[in-house]
């Protein structure tokens, strides 16, 4: 019984002989068979698939219920980079149905399509440190590389113990690695803009070292962190402060004295498109301060399609008058909380996990993405019952419609709408 998985499914590639470890290896598995993936669909839209949000995106994005007016992002929500991810995801169940199934770290950063792949019985791994437990891995275990990537040297960890690999690493996130590997084969240093301890930095920063592994990179998050390094390409400086300051942000052997000479700039897939382009400008005229041109830098810009399109999006919808806005997605989604720093100048914006956070018409919980914690606000004079209200949704790339669905609910029934009015419409 325990091997009936593989005559049902064997994998579409052949295993391999690794000579050099004498060991059997196996390729990576494509697990998008049709029969498995038709299977797939039909669950994945049982789980995340919402009704009324596809007949709000049909009215147009927007809804009026008495005095009640929702507005929906015109691109919201999954990107498809994280519908891969996760119809890869679950066909590995499906094609693995008597194996452990591992994940490295999760899958998105969306607690409830995470919750969601534990009820399947895939069990999630640290992604922040090679530990013990990826040594107990075995040859009939499945690991899942979720859609960020992971490091090469867990890559490597997963190989050598002849795990069967389901790789949903975004095209994305992996053109982002062409470009570091790239620079670090013309002996140019990555500057990585992103957060140097998100998985999908901490996986452009181990192909950034190169094919050989004698490549550099330098993270940068901040436009402060980018003064401090302008600074120090301009004028030099004290290098012991330069690595202080930038601790655990760099490659082993940094030294900015020899490798700030040549850089090339890159960026997690989903940062601010206006503070990337602020980052380049900034760089760039410092290495032309340096050295009289720009030629010792490189710049490729690999903000991905679905966060631009969700950041564009968005500030169209600011262009509407709307009382308040509400950012549905995981805290620790990086698309997401940029979507809240586009809104929050602009109107009262709430970054929620889900409807649960709408507690009442007085309060709130929501994510406060500069003290890093959850909060309860009181919005009641924003949207007591008797005043019309306007309230604007949108949501990250990791976000399921249903939660969506589920925000717009919540908001209608609290103004005292209910489910079958809104069925009629
Ligand atoms: S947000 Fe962009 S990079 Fe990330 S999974 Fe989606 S499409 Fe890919």
């Amino acid at each position: 019984m325990k091997m009936s998985w593989f005559r049902a499914f064997p994998p579409l590639y052949p295993l391999q002989m690794n000579d050099a470890a004498n060991k059997i290896k196996k390729s990576r598995v494509n697990v998008r068979r049709p029969d498995v993936m038709e299977r797939v669909a039909a669950e994945v839209a049982i789980h995340f698939h919402s009704t009324v949000v596809e007949k709000l995106r049909d009215k147009g994005g927007k809804m009026t219920v008495g005095n009640t007016t929702l507005l929906l992002a015109e691109q919201f929500g999954f990107c498809y980079g994280v519908e891969r991810a996760i119809d890869l995801a679950y066909a590995s169940r499906k094609v693995f149905p008597d194996n452990r199934i591992f994940l490295i770290g999760e899958i998105i950063h969306n607690p409830e399509v995470n919750r969601q792949l534990r009820e399947m019985g895939i069990i999630s791994l640290p992604w922040m440190e090679l530990t013990a437990g990826y040594d107990e891995l075995t040859e009939d275990d499945v690991v899942i590389v979720p859609a960020f990537g992971a490091p090469t040297r867990f890559m490597d960890k997963v190989e050598e113990r002849g795990c069967y690999v389901v790789d949903t690493t975004c095209g994305d996130v992996m053109k982002v690695w062409r470009r570091v590997r790239g620079y670090a084969k013309d002996g140019v240093t990555s500057i990585i803009h992103g957060k140097s301890n998100h998985e999908e930095t901490l996986a452009t920063s181990s192909r950034a070292l190169g094919e050989n592994g004698d490549g550099h990179f330098l993270v940068v998050l901040t436009t402060t962190d980018v003064d401090y390094l302008c600074k120090y390409i301009r004028n030099g400086g004290n290098k012991a402060e330069f690595l202080a300051y930038f601790i655990d942000h760099y490659s082993d052997g940094f030294d900015p004295e020899v490798h700030l000479q040549r850089v090339g700039l890159a960026n997690q897939t989903t940062m601010l498109q206006s503070e990337t382009e602020e980052i380049q400008r900034r760089i760039r005229k410092a290495i032309t301060d340096r050295d009289g041109d720009d030629t010792a830098f490189q710049v490729f810009d690999t903000i991905c399609g679905a966060t631009q399109e969700r950041q564009d999006a968005l500030f169209e919808m600011l262009k509407k008058p709307m009382d308040l806005l509400l950012v549905v997605g995981g805290y620790n989604s990086s698309n997401t909380a940029h979507l809240v720093e586009i809104a929050e100048p602009e109107l009262p914006t709430f970054f929620i996990r889900d409807a649960s956070c709408i507690q009442s018409l007085q309060e709130i919980v929501h994510y406060d993405l500069h003290h890093r914690e959850e909060k309860t606000s009181d919005y009641s004079k924003l949207f007591s019952a008797d005043r019309p209200v306007t309230v604007g949704i949108t949501a990250g790339a990791s976000c399921p419609n249903n939660l969506i669905e589920e925000t717009i609910l919540k908001i209608f029934e609290l103004r005292g709408i209910d489910r079958e009015a809104l069925a009629n419409l």
